[in-house]
């Protein structure tokens, strides 16, 4: 069979559910640093500032992100941060580190049927022993012709990839939920694009599709209507 296009796919709130969790662990977060309540927006925008700044030092991951909680508490609520306080922050991360891989609906048959036809590659960025892992526990692995694990989805890295399967820019789709991270690099670097929201995208995942001629774009709703398309 010659595959007809090459489908990179990005993974978190794409294929399964994963800012979910850290939206859970940030409430609990709140009741940590403000226990008789606080301005939500106020803390969460420390949090946001600290994140951008963790990832710039150290990258994605959990550990970052336990990084940019002790920062917040730190500065939200010094008062209160002491050994019990660390502790409970470490544990939220590791709590995420727990959960189950659950798949968004339709995502095994889906990818079954798309990999009959097209040449799938998974294209996820993070740590690359938690990402690694979650790809594992997902069941889905055997889909993919690769799998890449990326510090960050910059249009040279989507480049990489493709010049490293010998592939057409024009005849590869990068799927996923981030205009950031999925869509607008995916698209500089001469791929087409397909955007499925998530609810729950992460806020620094949020951006404007930026559209460029010559690349094709689409919205879909639900990843289950890639079989309508390719
Ligand atoms: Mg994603």
């Amino acid at each position: 069979m010659t595959a007809r296009f090459t489908l990179f796919l990005d993974a978190d709130d794409t294929l399964w559910e994963n800012n979910v969790y850290f939206e859970r662990a940030i409430e609990h977060f709140y009741q940590l640093v403000a226990p008789a309540g606080g301005d939500r927006a106020a803390m969460r925008a420390r949090i946001n500032a600290h994140e951008r700044r963790v990832i710039a030092e150290i990258g994605y991951g959990l550990a970052s992100f336990t990084l940019a909680l002790t920062r917040a508490f730190q500065d939200l609520a010094p008062e209160r941060w002491n050994p019990e306080a660390a502790d409970a922050v470490a544990e939220l991360a590791a709590r995420i580190a727990e959960e189950p891989i659950e798949l968004v609906p339709e995502a095994e048959t889906t990818l079954r049927d798309l990999a009959t036809r097209h040449r799938l590659v998974l294209m996820t960025k993070g740590d690359y022993a938690e990402q690694t892992r979650k790809v594992e526990l997902s069941g889905l692995q055997p889909l993919f012709e690769q799998v890449h694990v990326v510090p960050e989805k910059t249009a040279a890295a989507y480049r990489a990839r493709v010049a490293g399967l010998a592939a057409a820019p024009a005849a590869c789709w990068m799927i996923g939920n981030s205009p950031k991270s999925d869509i607008n690099p995916a698209l500089e670097a001469g791929l087409n694009a397909v955007l499925i929201p998530h609810p729950w995208t992460w806020v620094l995942e949020q951006d404007a599709v930026a559209p460029r001629p010559g690349r094709q774009f689409l919205q879909l709703e639900r990843l289950a209507d890639l079989r309508r398309h390719f």
